[in-house]
């Protein structure tokens, strides 16, 4: 029996918040109707049965909850219906197990998916949504995403289903994976950016434009631009991000990213070699 098939906080929530019980008395309950039938029940399976015996409509329930760390969060989209306009975004979590596509609707939801970046989500409260030809884990705004401490998960480099095996896997994929590389030149280069969201500026008659934001103060960013390669090929790969260990030349890095067009976008860098895999050559 997996361990989450003997959770069941959630049923606990759902009584809690229906019916006049303690925990002490639903636990011996849930243990009771258990023990009757241990070959046939998890501890999960027995609490759902005590809160249905307790009238509690455990309906919101059937879809236990998952556990996964955040890998990607796609743009913000507008779903348009006859209520209104929903923003949207297409995410994706990892655990030791899988990796589970979601989709996200409502600001509430998709400031938090923003600002959580490889952080352990719990899901809860989802549905399934049909997307094309994939199922997607559905977060509707009366679900809910809770971020749980870090160790509730190993860290997201010890997640396989994180990784792909390399460059030319990671191209054909759409998604942003975990990838080990050598990088074998490196340039930086400055340039204009928005100071509330980074983008890169466009000069129009002397004023810096932002795409979203309008007419800004700009500020000098570094990009860096990288020659990535293994077994699979050589590919450009550029990296907005600081590089604390400052050049990357000759070292072995593992690394998060996605491939635009056929250009590597870094999103993170995890670990570099301590050592130049090739010196003095
Ligand atoms: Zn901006």
């Amino acid at each position: 029996m997996s361990s989450k098939d003997n959770e069941y906080n959630d049923v606990w929530e759902l009584v809690k918040s229906s019916i006049d019980i303690s925990k002490e008395q639903f636990d011996k309950m849930v243990m009771d109707v258990y023990n009757k039938a241990q070959s046939y029940l998890t501890l999960r399976a027995a609490a759902l049965i005590v809160a249905r015996n307790l009238g509690v409509d455990t309906s919101q329930v059937a879809y236990p909850p998952i556990t996964g760390r955040l890998i990607e969060v796609g743009p913000v989209k507008k779903s348009r219906s006859p209520r209104g306009e929903t923003p949207y975004v297409l995410f994706s979590i990892v655990n030791e197990e899988n990796r589970i596509s979601c989709v996200a609707f409502g600001e509430h939801h998709i400031n938090l998916l923003k600002n959580s970046d490889d952080k352990v989500l719990r899901l809860r409260k989802y549905t399934k949504a049909k997307l094309r030809k994939y199922t997607l884990v559905k977060i509707t705004e009366d679900s809910i995403i809770e971020v749980l401490d870090d160790n509730k998960l190993p860290p997201i480099i010890d997640l396989k289903p994180a990784w792909v095996d390399n460059l030319s896997e990671l191209k054909e994929k759409r998604g942003t994976y975990l990838v080990k590389v050598l990088v074998i030149d490196e340039s930086t280069t400055e340039y204009f950016a928005c100071p509330i969201c980074g983008k890169g500026l466009e000069l129009v008659d002397s004023d810096w434009i932002c795409p979203e934001h309008g007419e800004v103060e700009p500020e000098v960013k570094k990009v860096w631009r990288y020659l990535v390669s293994d077994r699979t090929g050589t590919y450009p790969a550029v990296y907005f991000g600081d590089v604390s260990e400052g050049s990357l030349m000759n070292r072995l890095v593992i690394l998060k990213g996605y491939f635009r067009n056929d250009e590597l976008q870094i999103q993170k860098i995890y670990w570099v070699s301590e050592e130049e895999l090739i010196q003095g050559v």
